[in-house]
């Protein structure tokens, strides 16, 4: 792929009136591309639902700071969780009013091969949130977070493993982000072709992206009484 022509540069996005559920502020209007944009609820709820990663942006030292981690979705809050000795973390607890972060989720649903490098692109869906980071202390909080990341990767698997201990949960830190300000961005459909292209001999369409799930692999270690949950057979 030429550096001149970057996958998704040529793949025009027209700007139109984004329907709002959640309210539209200045930071989450996109410049470009307004009709993929949405503020939808159950939109935003069903990316990050399906997400089992989220990527957390922030400013440190006046540089941005971008990391993977996991989080967990209860109503209208997200939360992430890491070593007490987790900077990110440990930030978020000392800042005031609380660390000023970016999170984002995407999903890769398909290639989009075009005629011409130009508009190669992916069909996607993703959703930026922009809030603080508050450090959460309230035990009840704490233990609906830590089960909310649990169940985030598998729905249920909370109440299908030991609790978190009282030196664990002093191992953790927990941190809150509302879903105050936060937009969804949907890529669906086949290329935007220039229309004297359509006549050249290069295959186009979409490659279709599906996640998929291996059969369950037991620990060396696990008791062979220990059945396969039907929650896990059942992925
Ligand atoms: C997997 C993937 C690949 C992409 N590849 C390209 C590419 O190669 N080239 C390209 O130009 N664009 C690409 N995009 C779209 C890209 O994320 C931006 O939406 C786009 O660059 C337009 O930026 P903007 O100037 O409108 O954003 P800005 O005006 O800077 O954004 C303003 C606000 O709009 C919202 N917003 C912007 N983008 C998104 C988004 N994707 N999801 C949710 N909210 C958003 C945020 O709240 C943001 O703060 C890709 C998106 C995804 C998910």
């Amino acid at each position: 792929m030429p550096e001149t022509a970057p996958p998704g540069n040529g793949d025009q996005e027209t700007d139109q009136d984004a329907t709002a559920s959640y309210p539209t502020t200045a930071r989450t209007l996109p410049a470009r591309g307004r009709a993929r944009a949405s503020y939808d609820r159950e939109l935003v709820h069903s990316v990050l639902d399906e997400a089992y990663v989220c990527h957390l942006g922030f400013v440190r030292d006046g540089a941005p700071v971008v990391l993977p981690t996991l989080f967990g979705r209860v109503g209208e809050r997200l939360y992430v969780h890491g070593s007490t000795g987790s900077r990110p973390l440990r930030e978020a607890g000392t800042a005031d009013p609380g660390l000023p972060v970016c999170l984002t989720v995407t999903h890769v649903d398909g290639l989009v091969l075009a005629r011409s490098a130009f508009h190669h692109s992916v069909n996607y869906r993703s959703v930026v949130v922009h809030g603080t980071a508050v450090t959460v202390t309230d035990p009840e909080e704490r233990s609906l977070a830590l089960d909310a990341i649990v169940d985030q990767a598998v729905p249920g698997r909370s109440r299908d493993s030991r609790p978190a201990d009282a030196k664990e949960l002093a191992a953790t830190a927990v941190v809150r982000l509302d879903l105050d300000e936060l937009s969804a961005k949907v890529r669906t459909g086949g290329p935007n072709e220039e229309p004297e292209d359509l006549s050249l001999p290069y295959w186009a369409g979409v490659v279709p992206l599906a996640r998929g799930y291996g059969a369950p692999v037991a620990s060396d270690d696990l008791d062979p009484a220990v059945p396969l949950p039907h929650y896990l057979a059942s992925l």
